[in-house]
């Protein structure tokens, strides 16, 4: 109900309709009502003239009848008369007769009723004849008034007749009567001429009954006597009851008719005037036909009016309501409404005025809604790509659609040439694109002055602005009248500004302007965010460049691998770690590349499941393992770690394999240091204290022979100890890089000699029986520190001695090898192991087999002796040979700090031997 409601309330034309229909309502219920009374009064009216009519002649009637009875009544007076006196009754009857017209007889009845006398006589004569039958006879003699008879036909004069009837009386005695016969006829003519005269037009059927309800006047003569009582009852009845009225009825031919009725009182008559209803009320239901023909017409034309309305402007309307409604839609309108709107358009009234202005409207809306997509086109193709020159292309593009020009363009500052120039055009010559090159301090030029300026410059016309005189020629060759110029602002980028240009004098308008300045924001923002992209851009490859030259350059590999167990990236340590090209790492399983690095491992299967326990989670995840790597045994910890975002979810993995060789070696220096230095303290230490107990001894005298050997011991032991604190002060000096050498010059001979004795004294042996010296004749000077060669001499000598059976011999050889005197100390004994090789000279380092197990040594000899040969700009290396151990070292003639030519200078390195001398390859 109440959306119903709704529905009406928004619908015009429903309102219009319902408006109209409640005034129409009220319009036609008044007319009814009009109609109604109108119809009521009419009728009254009509009912009012024809009783009028009837009482006229009622009156009418009424006074001729009582004139014929005053007649009758005067007639009685007469003697003649009285006297029934022939001859005097027909002078009388003759004068009455000649007076009244309407009289057709004149009589006299005796008493008994017998015709006396009649005037006329002729033609028949009723002289003599009974006519005490009448009724007008019986009632005579009960009254001495005149009465007036029924109508009948007089069978003297064979007309209709009524009777005016005077009785006469002598004295008391009933004495006859005196009577006129009226002829009906005449009163019928009478009747005949009032309707005429009253109602000309109107067909009136009046009839005057009389008390037996016999017609005895009418306007037709042929009804005279018939009995209208039998078919009019009522009325009749009413009529000669006295009363007068008015009623419908029908007659005899069942037609509807009015009758009207009124008493004639003297005579006891009445008069009936009749005419058919749809003659009576003809004007009553002409009006009540017209009222209605009225309302029709009225609701008709209403009908009409509101379908023109409703053509004309409500649908129209509606119409307009839709188009408006679907404006901005992007509702694509069909032809047939299209087809409707130009219809209304063409209208001359306010509706195609609407139309009009909405078709405007439409069009201004669908440009504004173009303009608007292809702005946020623009803008979403600034963002979506930071190829600039793309951008300013497509920007252009638009321009030139939605600004209707032909050429525009982007000028930007070259900034290695100062200038102005194009940077992106459109239906621009190639001329001017070339020739456009403008100079920044030039004041003419609409591009510099929009961007001084930072606001929108516009010359309407070329020619005719005093400003662009200068550029006059140039406008006319490149074909344009009218330019606009807006400056773009890029704060990072370099000045620019975009211009439009037209072949036709133009004023571009505030819209124009703000379209342009919109596109101009567009191409700053592209130029913007390529220009900052660039910079940031070469920050980023710069940075990234760094952190992978970092990452690649780390000592220590580093492996990522993904959720998959994929390598995502490994630094180029990994690749010698593993033997594989980076190329094949990345990309490849993880455990597949573990597994290759492993196989390097020295013990395969220790270094596998410390691996796999480092993988667990819950362990440290460390391992530790060592791994061959040309030629060299090199100790690695593994390290994993779990790589996650910032929100902590991981992403992977990472493994960073560090080679922690050297840090091993240095608590394995350390360790060896303490044990051997104690090792190596202890025993003179002990020996000494046992002497010097011994020697202490209360209770035993020793023989002073005892007491000195005793003694020699003691001293020994602490020469001994004073030897190892000097090797450990010449090491620490060596390591410190703090050695200094006392050159002199002196011979190879005397040195090896003294360090023979000096060995020979710490070794306790003979070695001159082992000890073999060849050294050439003809051997130079040499020009170095004699008490550190000596010592060299003296550390190589003895290790031979020590670490060979005692009866092999040892060979000191010497030879001039280019510039450096080679010395070359050998022995037949068991030999370094080859994988000791490169270490025995690093300090406390000691093969621990065999005969080196039995003797005693801090494992510092070989590495002084290196650090002393260094020194002196020579070298020190183990040389291959089948039997025993042959360890050589040079030095360099005139004394020459550097290293010894020909020799590669990379084999011995400050921390220790890293490669293999000659022979050990
Ligand atoms: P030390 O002799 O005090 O132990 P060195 O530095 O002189 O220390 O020697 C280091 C190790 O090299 C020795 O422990 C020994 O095992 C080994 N070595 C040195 N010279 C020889 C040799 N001639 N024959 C066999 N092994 C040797």
């Amino acid at each position: 109900m109440l959306r119903r409601l709704f529905a009406f309330r928004r619908n015009l034309s429903l309102q219009l309709l319902a408006s109209y229909l409640l005034f129409v309502g009220f319009v036609a219920l008044g007319a009814a009502l009009f109609r109604q009374t109108a119809s009521q009064r009419l009728e009254a009216d009509v009912r009012a003239a024809d009783l009028a009519l009837a009482r006229a002649i009622a009156q009418e009637t009424n006074s001729a009848m009582e004139s014929a009875l005053q007649a009758v009544r005067q007639l009685a007076t007469y003697p003649a008369v009285q006297d029934s006196d022939s001859e005097g009754m027909y002078q009388a009857f003759s004068t009455l007769m000649s007076v009244r017209s309407d009289v057709n007889l004149v009589y006299r009845l005796d008493e008994r009723g017998i015709m006396r006398f009649h005037y006329p006589v002729g033609p028949e004569s009723t002289v003599g004849v009974d006519f005490s039958f009448r009724d007008y006879f019986q009632a005579a003699q009960l009254t001495r008034n005149p009465v007036a008879s029924k109508g009948r036909i007089s069978p003297t004069t064979m007309q209709p007749v009524a009777t005016a009837v005077m009785p006469l009386w002598r004295g008391t005695e009933f004495d006859g009567v005196v009577a006129t016969n009226m002829k009906l006829q005449s009163l019928s003519h009478a009747l005949s001429a009032i309707v005429r005269d009253s109602a000309p037009d109107e067909t009136y059927d009046i009839a005057i009954v009389d008390a037996d309800g016999q017609i005895v006047a009418n306007p037709d003569p042929t009804r005279l006597l018939l009995n209208l009582g039998q078919s009019q009852a009522a009325v009749v009845d009413a009529v000669l009851q006295g009363r007068s009225g008015a009623v419908i009825g029908r007659d005899e031919s069942g037609g509807e008719m009015l009758y009207s009725y009124v008493p004639i009182v003297s005579v006891g008559w009445g008069v009936v005037v009749s005419r058919p209803t749809a003659v009576a009320f003809a004007s009553v239901n002409a009006f009540q036909r017209g009222a209605l023909v009225a309302i029709v017409v009225f609701l008709a034309g209403g009908l009409f009016f509101w379908l023109a309305l409703a053509r004309l402007v409500i649908s129209p309307l509606e119409r307009l309501t839709q188009f408006s409604q679907q404006v901005g839609r992007e509702q694509v309108f069909g032809e047939g409404q299209r087809q409707r709107i130009s219809d209304l358009e063409r209208r001359r009234d306010q509706i195609g005025h609407l139309a009009r202005s909405l078709s405007g409207m439409h069009a201004s809306i669908e440009a504004r809604l173009a303009e608007l997509g292809t702005l946020l086109q623009t803008s979403g193709a600034v963002v979506s790509t930071l190829d600039a020159s793309r951008i300013l292309d497509r920007i252009l593009e638009q321009v030139e659609r939605l600004m209707g020009v032909e050429m525009c363009a982007i000028f930007a500052l070259d900034e290695e040439q100062g200038r102005f120039r194009v940077q992106a055009s459109r239906n621009m010559s190639a001329w001017y694109r070339q020739h456009a090159i403008i100079d920044p301090s030039d004041p003419g030029s609409v591009t510099m002055r929009a961007i001084r300026s930072g606001e929108p410059i516009q010359i309407d016309d070329t020619e005719t602005n005093p400003s662009y005189v200068h550029h006059r020629a140039r406008a006319r060759t490149a074909g344009f009248r009218s330019v606009l110029a807006v400056p773009l602002s890029a704060p990072h980028a370099s000045p620019a500004a975009l211009l439009v240009f037209r072949p036709e004098p133009h004023a571009f308008n505030e819209r124009e302007i703000a379209l342009l300045s919109n596109f101009a924001n567009h191409a700053a923002m592209a130029i913007e965010n390529a220009t900052l992209f660039a910079r940031s851009d070469m920050r980023l490859q710069e940075q990234t460049r760094r952190l992978e030259s970092l990452i690649q350059s780390m000592q220590d590999g580093l492996i990522l691998e993904d959720l998959e167990g994929r390598v995502l990236y490994a630094n180029r340590r990994i690749e010698e770690l593993s033997g594989r090209p980076l190329a094949d790492i990345t990309g490849a399983s993880m455990s597949e590349l573990m597994s290759r690095i492993l196989d390097r491992a020295e013990e395969r299967q220790e270094a596998q499941a410390a691996v796999e326990q480092a993988l667990r989670h819950d362990g440290d995840r460390r391992a530790r393992f060592a791994l061959h790597l040309n030629g060299n045994v090199r100790q690695i910890r593994l390290r994993v770690f779990d790589v996650t975002d910032s929100q902590g979810e991981r992403l992977g993995s990472g493994r960073i394999l560090q080679d922690i060789t050297q840090r091993y070696e240095v608590d394995r220096m350390k360790s060896s240091l303490i044990s051997t230095v104690s090792h190596e303290l202890r025993t003179p230490l002990a020996a000494i204290k046992g002497y010097a107990t011994t020697l202490l001894a209360e209770d035993v005298n020793w023989d002073a022979q005892s007491e000195r050997e005793f003694l020699a011991i003691i001293s020994q032991e602490t020469d001994h100890l004073s030897e190892l604190v000097d090797d450990l002060l010449d090491m620490s000096r060596i390591e410190a890089g703090d050695l200094r050498v006392s050159r002199q010059s002196c011979e190879l001979g005397e040195l090896v000699q003294r360090a023979t004795q000096r060995a020979r004294e710490r070794v306790h042996e003979q070695p001159d029986e082992r000890l073999v010296v060849s050294l050439p004749e003809a051997l130079p000077s040499l020009f170095v520190d004699p008490a550190r060669i000596e010592t060299v001499l003296r550390n190589l000598i003895e290790n031979a001695i020590k670490y060979s059976p005692a009866t092999k011999p040892v060979r000191v050889t010497a030879e001039l090898e280019g510039r450096d005197v080679v010395v070359r100390v050998a022995d037949e004994g068991p030999g370094i192991p080859t994988e000791h090789g490169q270490r025995v000279f690093e300090s406390f380092y000691r093969v621990d087999r065999g005969l080196a197990r039995s003797q005693p040594g801090a494992g510092l000899g070989l590495a002084i002796s290196q650090g002393f040969v260094k020194a002196h700009g020579g070298d020190i290396w183990l040389e291959a040979q089948e039997v025993g151990t042959c360890v050589a070292f040079s030095l360099p003639l005139g004394g020459d700090a550097g290293h010894g030519e020909g020799r590669p200078a990379g084999l011995v390195t400050a921390e220790g031997v890293s490669g293999s001398g000659p022979g050990h390859d």
